[in-house]
């Protein structure tokens, strides 16, 4: 059954209703950021209470739409007014963000980042690099992200740091929606010498994102580089990263 979706918008902000939609005496409705403003209804001066509007909120419950991605090919459905894990990161047709976000407001499916990468930036010495062999990465510390390519995938890889107090983190990614079935795995590694002592990190399943953030991952499976451990500004580390062999065949 198809609604008008105008039905299940906020009268008045027009923003899709959620849960719960609040209504007046006779029943005009409105969404639970523009209730809490209005002493009366907007549209028949009647008083507004806290009176939920049950009707709107069970179709609510029942609505889904296509995916905001269904234009650039998605087919799958999603709830409506809702944000959806789909949407936000599990779309394999979500857009994702050239990681020269300083500079360049590209973005586009993770299939074409690597293309425009290639022929809208100049590429840093030593970006390439291979699967399952260790290689040098030197990274000042306020140096926001430096981008690694293979050749064998069209991907982009990033590599991060993030200040703290006690520290810095370092965060290796690559850039792809999390959709499960686009992408192999990878793995890496990544480990820094100071004072001839090796301290490494090992993470089994790489992580993906959409784009590169400033913002200190929640997520906290990363290396993490004590001050103590820190000489001026500038990391020697080494890092693998590795395709996490796909068990499909077996
Ligand atoms: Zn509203
Ligand atoms: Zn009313
Ligand atoms: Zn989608
Ligand atoms: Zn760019």
């Amino acid at each position: 059954m198809l609604i008008d979706l105008d039905v299940l918008d906020c009268p008045i902000c027009y923003e899709p209703l959620t849960i719960p939609t609040f209504q007046c005496d006779i029943g005009h409705v409105a969404c639970k950021f523009c209730w809490p403003k209005l002493k009366r209804c907007p549209l028949c001066a009647l008083p507004i209470g806290n009176k939920r509007c049950i009707a709107v909120e069970s179709a609510l419950e029942r609505r889904i739409v296509p995916c905001r991605n269904s234009k650039l090919g998605c087919t799958k459905n999603v709830p409506y007014g809702r944000d959806s894990t789909h949407e936000k990161e599990y779309c394999r047709f979500s857009l994702c963000s050239c990681p020269e976000i300083d500079e360049c407001k590209y973005t586009g499916s993770y299939k074409d980042l690597l293309f425009h990468y290639l022929t809208s930036h100049m590429l840093k010495p030593n970006c390439f690099f291979t699967f399952g062999e260790s290689r040098n990465v030197r990274m000042n510390i306020n140096d926001k992200v430096l981008v690694l390519v293979t050749l064998r995938k069209t991907l982009l890889f990033t590599v991060q740091c993030f200040r703290e107090t006690n520290g810095v983190y370092v965060a290796v990614n690559c850039i792809a929606p999390l959709a499960p079935e686009i992408v192999e795995k990878f793995s890496y590694r990544i480990s820094y010498s100071f004072n001839g002592e090796t301290h490494s990190h090992e993470v089994a399943e790489m992580k993906r994102i959409l784009g590169v953030s400033f913002q200190i991952p929640q997520e906290k499976n990363l290396m993490f580089v004590s001050n103590s451990f820190l000489s001026g500004e500038v990391l020697e580390m080494e890092l693998c990263i590795s395709e996490v062999e796909s068990r499909m065949n077996i």
